[in-house]
């Protein structure tokens, strides 16, 4: 039978929300032994998002954590100035070390809300043993970016912006034995400002070492995941005609 997969999702409330998990869930209704952990950004789990997990009947845990203010994005600065989902993706590994057993062979698999997921990436996520990565499309400026592999191990890099970090590799290209993140116990992602954009590079540096990295997708040749971004919607209409209750359950 199939390993099993925990897939790790923060998720922020936004009114493309509901949409993006949707096509999320969809993905995930063809994918089998995988246990979906959604971490929302927000003081609880909503009705909103249990909603959604419900109707899809997949397993699921559905927990919460607040980003707090000072780390939240403000409407006049760049994304990429604060740190998106990491504070939710500790509350995953919290979740993982306190509710798995170390012994227990699966993978873990950091999947944000908004990217699309072809079903092989999963069917790749399981051949892993220790780390395993692959290419992501439309990311880092580039159709895509990864590794460079000749069978199955990692020679060198295909980027180009953040090229100098020792793993220059979006979240969604690597997956992680359960084990690693056990023996690893005291591993959390930083939130400070001079982490940002080094979150894969420092959990993997921490975790493995580039020579025992498992190349897959076909020695990287084929692309299944994509960095995808939701753009965010223009409600300006909205605030004119008053809502009684401008509400992201609609
Ligand atoms: N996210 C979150 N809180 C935030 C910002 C982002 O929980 O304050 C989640 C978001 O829903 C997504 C992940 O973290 O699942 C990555 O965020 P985003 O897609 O905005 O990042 P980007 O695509 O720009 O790297
Ligand atoms: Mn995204």
């Amino acid at each position: 039978s199939a390993r099993r997969i925990y897939m790790l999702t923060p998720t922020k409330t936004r009114s493309e929300q509901k949409p993006d998990l949707t096509r999320l869930a969809q993905t995930l209704y063809l994918i089998p032994n995988l246990l979906w952990i959604i971490i929302e950004d927000e003081v609880k789990p909503t009705l909103r998002v249990r909603k959604i997990l419900e109707s899809f009947n997949i397993p699921c845990v559905h927990l919460n954590y607040p980003t707090p203010s000072y780390l939240k994005i403000t409407a006049n600065q760049s994304y990429w100035r604060k740190p998106r989902g990491m504070l939710q993706k500790n509350i995953g590994l919290d979740w993982l070390r306190n509710n798995t057993q170390p012994t227990e062979d699966a993978l873990v698999y950091f999947a944000d809300d908004d990217n699309t997921y072809h079903w092989r990436i999963f069917r790749e996520i399981r051949k892993v043993q220790n780390v395993g990565v692959w290419p992501v499309g439309i990311v880092g400026e580039l159709l895509y970016e990864g590794p460079v592999c000749t069978k199955g191990k990692v020679h060198s890099w295909f980027c180009y912006v953040f090229r100098n970090r020792q793993f220059p590799i979006d979240m969604a290209g690597f997956a992680i034995h359960l084990r690693l993140i056990h023996s690893h116990k005291d591993y959390y992602f930083n939130v400070s400002a001079d982490s940002i954009g080094q979150q894969e590079s420092h959990i993997l540096s921490t975790m493995t070492t580039i020579d025992e990295l498992e190349c897959l997708a076909n020695d990287a040749s084929k692309i299944y995941v994509w960095h995808t971004r939701t753009i965010p919607t223009y409600l300006t209409s909205e605030d004119r005609l008053k809502r009684a209750r401008l509400s992201y359950d609609l």
